[in-house]
């Protein structure tokens, strides 16, 4: 519309123009011709003869002129029609993805690729089983009592379900592990997570049908640097006979909400390369237990990681419930604007209120917190149930064995298939070596009488998360009808978060945003340094700057990368930590953020000086400097204002490489207030600051 109305003034000035110019010519024959007296009747026959030549030729420039802006008009309005058209064009375009713009590309700011916009009308709902936007819809959130299963219902089964197929359980030993909560990171190292390694390395040695899991790589190194060539090789020798599996190998477990994806990404990178440096291991399995909500963010980046499977727990109660009466609790989760399925991960969503022992063994916490071990009676906790765990034995193993089995049972109808994963673990559990012996001599005494008795159709073991998806798969295979899986496809993210009641976890979205900047921060100069100290090390090998190449940058760099991952976990960015926890990581941050500065200006100063050797001078110490500024971990930041004289202020061309090489380019910016100053570059002069007023 817009064009059409330029066309349209542009024809009527033409017009005008036109209309004007004929004015002056009739103008000019009124003067060429001078006004006499005005008798009638009384002009010699020759002068009018020549007035009457002139009257035609007038006529005749009027009929011409009239041609002319008739054209014109003709053309502003096939132009307007044709703008018109064109923009009707390309909306279809968007909408189809079909078509080619009307007008050329000289006369559109875009040109439309049919494939662009193909997946704005085509993904979502039309391409999964289940779109969550309309499960939203669907869900009543009424929060009913569900009886034992509060937010859930009543399970029922026939005894004879089993008879064909037996039931097939993975009972997966954990430990949760969060790197700072109601204690800091070394705090937890010291007083629980190293006696969990400590005594894994040697529980697990006792029976090579016990499994574990673990997660939390921050953890796994920390404990790694103290350690003897034993147990290194203890530890290794478990992972490769199957008895320890790494899930998920991130530094954390990350916030999914929060978190920006660069750190995410930054601390699984993080997490795989020490794995894959110190165990040769490479995890294939997600496992994110205690996240508040869970973002299909997440999902595709463990995809790009090449996981083929991932678990979540912390979904909305309501959501759970839906998806446990729809069996849609293991699905393959796409991305919306996948058009194909080169984004799905099988993702099994656990079904209950928590992932401690009481809510994963079957849908009443009151009975599955008998099979809690630790709980027995002389612990230090029981049963808030009220009933406490007994220790198995000969006379009462029949009976604990089938009130147990009865809870997987009914725990195995929420699903499609006869396996069945139920975890065994806690915050921080594992710690002491009698848990060990609790859990895991119990649980053996409950599988083997179960294993021994046919009327039972039942298969239990140990097992790691991955044992439980490989079985998964097999009966995923075996069952498939026209090549399609049994599970359905969603798409879709699990926010917000609702453990109970109206009790939704929003309020971490935005708390403590003082430390939710910084991390923002601390990831734009991290990526900075990266990338300029590795150009800075080229340079230092190439002409061999022992300063630069005995320093500690790349420790000092691996640390910051470090301090930032253990800030996404999902009580760190999220701020969900005690205040002495909060100030714990604010420390580190700020620490990283300062010793990252002195690496980019170290870095930057390599880079520019034209004698390279000239580096290991203390003089350039200081050359340098960024201009954020922070005193300490708590303190606001601000920019370094500096002060320039009048005089053109020009760095030694002789200290200083004029151009770095051919393939660098630089841009600066300056904050002024009122005044103006530009940085200009010179072959000769190297570089100068310019006053300009
Ligand atoms: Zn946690």
């Amino acid at each position: 519309m817009k064009l059409s109305r330029q066309f349209t003034v542009f024809g009527s000035a033409i017009f005008c123009v036109v209309i004007f110019s004929l004015y002056l010519m009739l103008d000019r024959g009124h003067l060429d011709y001078p006004r006499s007296p005005r008798r009638e009747g009384s002009f010699p026959q020759g002068q009018l003869s020549m007035l009457q030549e002139k009257i035609d030729h007038l006529e005749h420039l009027l009929a011409e002129n009239n041609e002319i802006i008739s054209n014109i008009r003709d053309s502003v309005i096939n132009l307007s029609e044709s703008v018109e058209d064109g923009l009707k064009s390309s909306q279809g375009n968007f909408s189809q993805g079909a078509g080619s713009p009307l007008l050329s590309s000289k006369q559109l700011s875009l040109t439309d690729n049919p494939a662009d916009c193909l997946f704005a009308s085509q993904s979502g709902s039309q391409n999964s089983d289940v779109q969550m936007l309309d499960v939203y819809n669907l869900i009543p959130f009424d929060n009913p009592d569900g009886g034992v299963w509060k937010q859930g219902f009543d399970i029922t089964y026939q005894s004879n379900e089993w008879d064909t197929k037996p039931l097939q359980v993975f009972v997966v030993p954990h430990s949760h592990n969060d790197p700072g909560w109601l204690e800091t990171f070394d705090e937890y190292f010291r007083e629980r997570t190293q006696y969990i390694f400590n005594n894994m390395v040697v529980k697990l040695k006792e029976d090579a049908r016990r499994k574990f899991i673990w997660s939390e790589i921050s953890y796994l190194s920390k404990w790694w640097d103290t350690i003897d060539i034993q147990k290194k090789d203890a530890v290794k020798s478990l992972l490769e006979n199957g008895q320890l599996e790494i899930v998920t190998g991130g530094w954390v477990m990350p916030d999914e909400a929060a978190a920006h994806y660069f750190a995410l990404i930054d601390q699984l990178i993080e997490g795989h390369q020490w794995l894959e440096k110190n165990l040769g291991v490479k995890p294939r399995s997600g496992w994110a237990i205690d996240p508040f909500g869970h973002s299909p963010t997440m999902a595709y980046l463990l995809k790009c990681a090449g996981f083929s499977h991932m678990l979540i727990q912390r979904v909305h109660y309501a959501v759970k419930k839906h998806f446990a009466l729809q069996k849609t609790l293991e699905f393959f989760w796409r991305q919306n604007w996948d058009l194909g399925s080169v984004t799905d991960i099988f993702c099994h969503m656990m079904p209950f209120y928590s992932y401690d022992v009481p809510h994963t063994c079957g849908p009443d916490p009151k009975i599955c917190c008998q099979f809690d071990f630790k709980r027995l009676s002389g612990g230090r906790f029981g049963c808030p149930w009220g009933v406490p765990p007994e220790k198995i034995n000969i006379r009462n193993v029949e009976s604990r064995a089938r009130i147990l089995l009865d809870q997987y049972r009914k725990k195995s109808k929420l699903f499609r298939t006869t396996v069945l994963l139920a975890p065994l673990g806690d915050d921080f559990r594992y710690s002491e070596s009698t848990e060990w012996d609790l859990q895991f001599r119990n649980y053996q005494l409950l599988f083997d009488y179960m294993n021994s008795q046919p009327q039972y159709n039942v298969k239990i073991q140990f097992g790691t998360l991955s044992d439980y998806f490989d079985a998964l798969d097999k009966e995923d295979t075996t069952n498939r009808k026209n090549s399609r899986s049994m599970f359905p496809v969603l798409s879709g993210d699990f926010f917000t978060y609702a453990d109970r009641d109206d009790h939704y976890w929003s309020g971490y979205f935005t708390s403590r945003p003082f430390y939710k900047r910084m991390d923002r921060i601390l990831e734009s100069h991290l990526r900075a340094a990266e990338i300029i100290y590795y150009f800075a090390l080229k340079q230092a090998q190439k002409y061999k700057i022992n300063a630069f190449l005995s320093s500690s940058d790349f420790t000092t760099l691996t640390e910051a990368r470090r301090n930032l991952g253990l800030f996404q976990h999902h009580d760190a960015i999220t701020g969900t930590a005690k205040d002495l926890v909060v100030v714990d990581y604010g420390t580190r941050l700020f620490n990283s953020f300062m010793n990252l500065k002195k690496i980019i200006g170290r870095s930057a100063l390599l880079l520019i000086l034209k004698d390279k050797h000239a580096y290991d001078s203390p003089s350039f110490d200081t050359l340098l400097e960024m201009d954020l500024q922070q005193k300490s971990q708590a303190s606001l930041q601000y920019k370094t204002i500096i002060k320039l004289s009048e005089e053109p202020s020009c760095l030694d061309s002789e200290t200083l490489e004029p151009t770095l090489t051919s393939t660098f380019s630089y841009s600066l910016s300056f904050i002024n207030w009122g005044v103006f100053w530009t940085l200009l570059t010179s072959e000769e002069r190297g570089i100068i600051l310019h006053y300009l007023m």
